[in-house]
């Protein structure tokens, strides 16, 4: 086995992981550092979970310890999708770095640029950001790339998801050739192979195993619901959602909650806190303020139901859950794998129940197919669920979203181009989700201005003029030109 004394590591950095308490390096560690410090570029495919972090951060800091910073020049640029999870490198980085001097600087939407750019004035070390605040930095002339000796891109294919691509490929043009690249990814896209084929120089390609096969501490189990109109879907998987939250008892210490899209990781939430349960949402459109104590809570178990979108929950390391649970069973099935890989980790054993509803079924199958196996059924729990297949209006359990427009984006979505300033998503919704979301055939229509919950629309800010009546059969948007009045003379 290897130990990290034998990798060649600055000495300082060994203290530092010795009192991190790690005894041996992870597969991906043990792999990548020595390539890592002979100076190689790194493709490593690999997931959150397997200690990627430390496998970029620990040779990164040892080749930095050479050398120092020069103002607006930054010597190693790490680039992460989101502001959680470009934090949480961060905080890797001060903890591996204790005992050296170098400096970094975090450049993240929320954050005031006058604090980002005195910290780039002073000169750092290690600038670890998302694309687009750093290309706002660029255009504002307050930072040089030219000086960049080693560049990380982290979760490219989340990077592709975001559609930060046409970003990462600008900024790898702004980084002298010379440069040391990592480069991380949990899948090969077409799309990722390319930009690695043009920007990586003969790399060491460190593959760590998918985990296409969930582990098997993860005691998998699914609840096929009978609804088929989508409110009453949704108020039908709550209702079982909380029946098995309370059936569970003790033993879900606490739960990740994972739907598809923001607003019914709002709903959801509301609904539940409603119910007298311990539950904040974590999602893009949040507050970066409000997404950071949120998270702290659930890790210092001050939470014990998170709700969740995909991007928002990516990448966070939350050492112990107990339970995940798939509110929607997510569109693509690698999702399903990523969530659920959230409990049952270090070999603690952990519960992954996953709500569907009949028009999952074609999201089941390839979450099937990947993992090669049937997921367990479970009974539905007992919720009355005969008026949940009835057709009807607004759920009564769910908050009513007064505000809250129904969104068309998924809720694993860009969470960072959420952010002002951050980032330029062109993310498009999944064409599941967008059909998920397109609107419903005309017999199930409600009243003309009210979406199918009932709730009224945008819509109906504009019925001022003489045309009272939103065109029916336009779905929930209704173009402009429609609604306009015009005169012949
Ligand atoms: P990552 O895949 O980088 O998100 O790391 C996942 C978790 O593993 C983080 O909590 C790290 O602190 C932890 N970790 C990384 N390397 C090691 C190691 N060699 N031994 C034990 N834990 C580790």
């Amino acid at each position: 086995m290897t130990l990290f004394s034998d990798l060649k590591l600055d000495p300082k950095v060994l203290k530092a992981i010795d009192e991190a308490g790690y005894t041996a390096p992870t597969p991906i560690q043990a792999e990548a550092i020595p390539h890592a410090l002979e100076g190689r570029d790194v493709l490593g495919i690999a997931q959150t979970g397997t200690g990627k972090t430390a496998s970029f951060t620990l040779p990164m800091i040892t080749r930095l310890g050479r050398g120092r910073a020069r103002a607006r020049m930054p010597r190693s640029l790490v680039l992460a999708p989101t502001r959680e999870l470009a934090a949480q490198v961060a905080e890797n980085f001060d903890t591996y770095a204790k005992y050296t001097r170098l400096s970094k600087a975090l450049l993240i939407g929320g954050v005031a640029f006058g604090e980002q750019d005195k910290l780039i004035d002073r000169g750092v070390d290690v600038l670890i950001a998302t694309p687009g605040r750093l290309l706002d930095h660029f255009e504002r002339g307050k930072l040089l790339l030219t000086g960049v000796e080693v560049m990380v891109v982290d979760e490219a294919d989340r990077m592709l998801d975001m559609g930060f691509i046409p970003d990462i490929e600008r900024i790898f043009n702004l980084t002298p050739f010379t440069r040391q690249t990592f480069f991380y990814s949990a899948t090969m896209a077409p799309e990722i192979e390319r930009i690695t084929n043009t920007f990586l120089s003969n790399p060491a390609r460190v593959e760590i195993a998918r985990q296409a096969t969930a582990s098997e501490t993860i005691a998998q189990e699914l609840v096929s619901l009978q609804a088929t109109r989508r409110d009453a879907a949704a108020k039908a998987k709550r209702e079982a959602l909380r029946k098995i939250i309370e059936t569970e008892g003790d033993a879900l210490e606490n739960a990740i909650i994972f739907c598809n899209r923001k607003v019914d990781v709002d709903v959801l939430s509301k609904s539940l806190i409603k119910h007298k349960m311990d539950a904040a949402p974590i999602h893009g459109d949040l507050d970066q303020s409000v997404r950071t104590r949120t998270l702290e809570k659930f890790r210092n178990g001050e939470l014990r139901l998170l709700i969740a979108s995909d991007v928002a929950a990516r990448g966070l390391d939350v050492p112990s859950v107990s339970h995940v649970f798939n509110f929607d069973l997510p569109s693509h099935p690698e999702d399903y794998v990523h969530r659920i890989g959230r409990t049952g980790r270090a070999g603690r054993s952990g519960k992954a129940i996953s709500l569907m509803v009949p028009s999952d079924q074609k999201y089941l199958d390839g979450i099937e197919a990947l993992l090669q196996k049937t997921l367990p059924r479970a009974d539905a729990p007992d919720t009355g669920l005969a008026s949940a297949s009835a057709p009807g209006g607004a759920p009564e359990d769910a908050p009513k979203p007064k505000r809250a427009r129904r969104s068309r984006k998924p809720a694993n979505d860009n969470a960072e181009a959420q952010a002002t300033s951050d980032a330029t998503p062109t993310a498009e919704p999944t064409p599941e989700v967008a059909k998920a979301d397109a609107p419903a055939p005309q017999a199930e229509r409600p009243a003309r201005g009210r979406g199918r919950d009932g709730n009224r629309r945008d819509t109906d800010r504009r019925d001022k003029g003489s045309r009272n009546d939103a065109p029916v059969g336009m779905g929930d948007h209704v173009p402009d030109f429609l609604l306009r009045e015009f005169r012949t003379a």
